[in-house]
């Protein structure tokens, strides 16, 4: 299959080898333009080094055989091409089309053509609606995202404002508490020596006891002798 080569008529296109601007032919094997002049002949010397048989003549769009120096009018159909040349800006696209419906190169090639082209459409088409569809799609997913990613930072920042209260709370409530720990730890000093000074009181006073006791018994013990 030969490739399609665009030609663009907003450019001056010249001959390859000698800048020749008129009656130029491209190659089909490899796009290159060539002179078709009497005199200059680059298309045919182009042919001799590289053995690429087949041109175009871009004035008339004619396809002729090199290898037999004559036009192949079967060349569009047997070589299965749907178009060898395009003409962008150019009435010439028109031209080209009218150029299949001629007799001389094949009566169902063009019908195949434009179906072809007809069906490449609709499978452009199809796509073009399917990637419609997907962005559509995307859309009200990224739509969706967005709402939710929103809310979660809502929930974030309650979340952290709670965090910084709660921390604040803290705060107070550990300094409250060191207090408190510090009263205590006061307070059981206090109570520490209280206790020690009711001890040795308690010491003193048991001694005292004893030995009123012991007067007592001593005393008992003289009475009785004095009975007697
Ligand atoms: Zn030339
Ligand atoms: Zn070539």
């Amino acid at each position: 299959m030969f490739p399609i080569t665009t030609i663009d008529a907003t450019v001056l296109q010249k001959c390859s080898e000698c800048d020749a601007e008129k009656n130029l032919c491209i190659c089909l094997s490899c796009n290159l333009l060539f002179c078709d002049h009497i005199e200059e002949d680059h298309i045919f010397s182009h042919f001799i080094s590289t053995q690429h048989a087949y041109g175009m003549n871009l004035k008339e769009k004619k396809i002729f055989n090199l290898s037999l120096d004559k036009y192949d009018n079967d060349f569009i159909q047997k070589n299965n091409c749907t178009q060898l040349v395009e003409y962008p800006f150019d009435d010439f696209i028109s031209n080209m089309i009218t150029d299949y419906n001629d007799p001389l190169i094949t009566d169902n090639g063009s019908e195949r053509i434009v179906e072809k082209e007809k069906l490449m459409n609709i499978d452009l088409i199809k796509n073009l609606e399917d990637l419609r569809n997907e962005n559509k799609s995307l859309s009200t997913t990224i739509d969706g995202l967005t709402q939710e990613k929103e809310k979660q930072d809502k929930q974030l920042n309650e979340i952290h404002q709670n965090l910084v209260n709660e921390r604040a709370t803290n705060k107070q409530l550990e300094k409250r508490f060191n207090k408190n720990l510090e009263d205590l730890g006061n307070e059981n000093k206090y109570l520490s020596t209280t206790i020690d000074g009711l001890t040795q009181e308690k010491e003193k006073q048991d001694k005292q006891l004893n030995e009123i006791q012991q007067n007592l018994v001593n005393e008992r013990a003289t009475n009785k002798q004095l009975e007697k």
